[in-house]
Order: structure tokens, then sequence, then C-alpha cells
């Protein structure tokens, strides 16, 4: 299957919107085995749309746009794309009655002629009705010896993430190659080099198996692709035996899901003492709907000040080792999880840079403490890269530890 995404819109290009849709895309089709063929940014005007379009035409069967679907002016995909396919476009009954009820649930007057352009569609495409905004998607069928799909799908993250799960990707996956079978595995703790390392044996010996990595700091995505079922059976089961520590479990996309579902298990609870992450982990933690039942809460305690009068840290312990030492962050972790009544409990501590570092303790030196199921760990980490890097290192790696000890692992 041969899929070509290209994102629309001048903001793009000029670096004022990142571009997200890609990136929400290209994973949602990584989990199904599909690597888009090319994706391609372009600015706004019908000239570059159609290049563009005729590019992708040419090298793919299913296209997929992003952006310029809307009322204004500057929205000009559809009539770019219908003109270039010769599709007249007409008003559809079904698109127009949701276009019109949105404008009514906006409560913003009389509506404006404009607005209903949103619901004309080329002629005998589908309209992908917007439930989460005005302009609908569309879905194109071209006709002839090498028929193309082509999926219009509106800018906003929150309409097009919703569009392209519910709607496009059932449509998309009607043609995908049955004979395909695959897998994803998330793997904690591990860098990407080891992740490969050990899983050779296991690609020798299934032969027809195809794997991608894909590493980012909590974990590496591990992709398992193969035509014969039996053989992802057998490479799955390979897998799970190798890292059976380190897996995370089947639907759980993140570190922090994890140690959700394991403090929900073991019925425990879990405070948090940040000082050099700032509430980054508090921020991972919360993300998750329903973090309240195991998270009463954590504290950001970035000053001297705080550390001492929030979390109680010895004033004697600030002066004779400093706010960035073993001696701090054990303190910090025993004040969080009495503040909180929590049996869990996670603290950092440390120089995330760019300044603030010296001979002795440099940038990237974070102190981080995880108590949990009766073990206790106060360990100092050298995090190498930029103030973001080093505050995602230890992020992700305070939650990887807290998330072995529920594991019951013994962890040093
Ligand atoms: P609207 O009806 O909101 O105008 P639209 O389909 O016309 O929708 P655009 O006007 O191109 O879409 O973009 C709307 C907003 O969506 C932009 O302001 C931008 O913030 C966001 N957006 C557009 N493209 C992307 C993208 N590729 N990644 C992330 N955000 C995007
Ligand atoms: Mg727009």
């Amino acid at each position: 299957m041969k899929v070509a995404i290209l994102c629309i819109g001048d903001e793009l290009l000029k670096g004022a919107v990142i571009n997200t849709n890609l990136a929400y895309m290209g994973q949602r089709l990584l989990e199904h085995g599909i690597m888009p063929e090319l994706c391609m940014e372009m600015p706004d005007t019908p000239q570059d749309v159609v290049k563009t379009l005729q590019y992708a035409m040419d090298q793919a069967d299913f296209i997929i746009t992003s952006g310029g679907l809307g009322p204004t002016a500057d929205d000009l995909t559809k009539q770019s794309i219908a003109e270039y396919l010769q599709m007249p476009l007409e008003m559809h009954p079904e698109a127009e009655k949701a276009v019109r009820d949105r404008w009514l649930s906006l409560k913003r007057g009389e509506l404006p002629y404009h607005f209903l352009n949103q619901a004309l569609i080329p002629r005998g495409a589908k309209p992908f009705l917007n439930a989460y905004g005005s302009a609908p998607g569309i879905h194109i069928k071209t006709q002839g010896e090498n028929p193309k799909q082509i999926f219009m799908l509106p800018g906003p993250p929150s309409e097009l993430h919703p569009m392209f799960d519910n709607q496009l990707l059932p449509e998309l996956l009607k043609n995908l190659d049955a004979r395909l079978h695959t897998k994803l595995f998330h793997i904690a703790g591990v860098p990407e080099s080891r992740v490969e390392e050990r899983t050779l044996p296991i690609i020798e010996a299934h032969p027809g198996l195809s794997v991608a990595y894909c590493a980012a700091p909590e974990f590496v995505k591990l992709f398992l692709k193969t035509e014969d079922p039996a053989c992802l059976e057998s490479a799955k089961q390979a897998v799970q035996k190798e890292f059976a520590k380190e897996l995370l479990h089947d639907n759980v996309k993140s570190v922090s899901a994890e140690v959700i579902l394991l403090l929900k298990e073991k019925r425990s609870s879990l405070a948090l003492a940040e000082s050099c992450t700032g509430g980054l982990i508090s921020q991972l933690i919360t993300d998750n709907p329903g973090a309240s039942s195991v998270f009463p809460g954590g504290i950001v305690s970035y000053a001297n000040e705080a550390k001492a009068e929030l979390l109680g840290v010895p004033e004697e312990i600030l002066i004779r080792y400093g706010a960035v030492s073993s001696q701090c962050a054990d303190a910090m972790l025993e004040g969080t999880m009495c503040q909180f009544h929590t049996n869990c409990g996670i603290s950092v501590t440390g120089i995330a840079g760019p300044d603030g570092g010296t001979a002795e303790k440099p940038v990237g030196l974070v102190f981080i403490g995880v108590k949990c199921a009766g073990q206790k760990l106060v360990k100092e980490y050298h995090f190498r890269g930029s103030r973001e890097q080093v505050r995602a290192r230890t992020a992700a790696t305070a939650l990887n530890t807290l998330r072995r000890m529920l594991n019951g692992e013994v962890v040093e």
C-alpha cells in the first residue's frame, strides 16, 4: 500500500505551527504496518497544492491532505484539487445540514454565506462529517486505469485526529494487503542499540519477519511485520520472553500509564517531589485520565526554601551537601511521602543546564529517589543533552525505576 501525506499551510513552512498532524498520522499508520512513501509540506497556494498532488499521485495510490478546508479565503485545498481533477463542486445535502447545525450550535446569529461553502463537495465524492468542527473531510475515488484515493482532512488537530481514526483509517484499511500481520511493542529502559542487539537472534530465527525500531526518551517502539501469522505469533512470544521485564502491557502507550496501572493493581499511591523537572513528572502522570485514584499530588520545590519549608529537608543537608545531592533527594522523597501519606514516592533534584554547572556538580547531574514496595533507591545520574533532554531523561528514568519496583524487580 503506497500512501503519501500532504500537509498544507504557510504556517507550517514558516515554523509558526509544528506539524503535529504528520506525527500523529505517521504513528497511527505505523501501528498498522504502513509507512508512507512520502510526506510533503506546502504553502496554501493552488499552484503548490496541485503541483505536489500531481507528484504524490505519481508516487502513491492513497493521498492524504491536511488543512485548508475551512471557510476563509486562504482555505483553497478543496477548490484546487477539485479543479485539477475536473470534479465540479456541489452542495451535499448531508454535509449542508451538518454545517448549518454546526453554525446554529455556535449561536453567532445569521449564517454567513461563505460558511456554507464548506458543504460543497466534489461530485461523486463522499464527505466525512466533522463531529468536532465545521469543515467536513472529503474522500475521493478517482476513476480510470490507475485509480487513486484522495482523503482531505481539516487542519485543526482536534478535528483531524478523530476523523483520521474513525473515518479515514477504516476506509484505508479496507485496501490493506490482508496477508500482512503486525505487532507493536513498547520496551522501557533499554537503549535502542541494545534492543536491536537483543532482537537480532529473533530476526534470524524468523525468515520473512521485518522489524522496525523507533526510539523516544521513555521507551523504544519495536514493530514486527510479516505475511505469515504463525511466524508473527512465534516472534511475538520470543520478544515477550526476551523483554519480559521491560515490556509495557499491550494497549499501554506510555510508562506513566503503565505505572498507574500497576499502582492500581497494587492498591498503592504515589507522591512526587520535583526540583529540576519543574512538574514534568506530575504532568506525565496526570496526562492519564483516572490518575487521581493513585496520585494525591506532588510538590515542585525549586528553591532551597521550598525544599525546607514544604518538604522538611533539614537546613543542615542543604548547607552541607547542597540541594543537588543524594541526601537532599532522600529527604525530599521522605518529605513528600509523609505530606501526602503515600506508600510510593519519587524525588528528583539536579542541574538541567545550560547554566549552573560547576566542576564538582556539572550540568546533567541528577539525583533520583524512588521508594516503593519495600525498596528505596537514591541514585546519581549524569544525563547528556540540552535542558529539555536532561529533564525528559530524568522523568523517564524516574518513572521507569518506579515501574520496575512495582513489578517486583530488585533495582540497583
Ligand atoms: P479551519 O476550518 O480551522 O480553517 P482548515 O482545514 O482550513 O480548518 P487550516 O486553516 O489549514 O485548516 O488550519 C487550521 C489550524 O489548524 C491552524 O491554525 C493550525 O494551528 C492547525 N494546523 C494546520 N495544519 C496543521 C498541522 N499539519 N499540524 C498541526 N496543526 C495544524
Ligand atoms: Mg483554515
